[in-house]
């Protein structure tokens, strides 16, 4: 078994951490904390716009934004990206200080406003090369739509219980996380100012 990405690109998980050996999702208590914690967030992310079309649209045109096919950073600090928008992603972490901020809580702010002060990858490159690994190795992957509807299935009458547990990961630290709540309403344009 190897590494495999569910739902968006970008975060990967071992499968034998997340399938049963007949490659069926393992009850969510039997999946480890953090990957756990990743996939409860990618059933609300895979919901999402595109980070970087939502700042150029913003909420009143939030229909003609991409939705999300890549994430990346930790869970509650993630950057979710269409793949048009993805090579802005990559050369920001790669060549304009990205990758110094990683697993710091400003990371995905960083990025929003890099992009929002008109950064952009120069043109033609190309972001990243996802390898597929062996796909006749892995079994159905989900989409994005049944692993929500799963997660929905198992755990809605306990979502308030899953709410809390999604506000208390071990880290980042509870003073520089955003609360859920305040995520959800988060309005990138006010969030991250163009200017200083
Ligand atoms: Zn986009």
């Amino acid at each position: 078994m190897g590494k495999v990405s569910i739902g968006l690109r970008g975060w990967r998980f071992e499968e034998e951490e997340i399938f049963t050996d007949d490659e069926e999702f393992k009850p969510l208590e039997e999946i480890p904390e953090d990957p756990r914690q990743r996939l409860l967030r990618l059933s609300r992310l895979v919901e999402q716009p595109c980070d970087a079309c939502y700042l150029i649209h913003g909420e009143a045109d939030k229909q003609r934004c991409n939705p999300a096919a890549y994430v990346y950073g930790e869970p509650m600090d993630e950057i979710v990206l269409c793949a048009d928008h993805e090579p802005d992603f990559v050369y920001w972490y790669q060549n304009a200080g990205g990758s110094d901020l990683r697993g710091d809580p400003e990371f995905a702010a960083a990025f929003h406003q890099w992009f929002a002060d008109d950064n952009r990858a120069p043109e033609g490159f190309g972001g990243v090369d996802h390898v597929e690994t062996d796909p006749e190795a892995l079994p159905d992957l989900p989409t994005p739509e049944e692993i929500h509807d799963r997660l929905e299935e198992d755990y809605e009458p306990r979502e308030i219980d899953l709410r809390e547990y999604i506000d208390e990961p071990d880290e980042p630290p509870a003073e520089d996380r955003v609360d859920d709540e305040e995520f959800d309403d988060l309005d990138l344009d006010t969030e991250y100012p163009t200017g200083e």
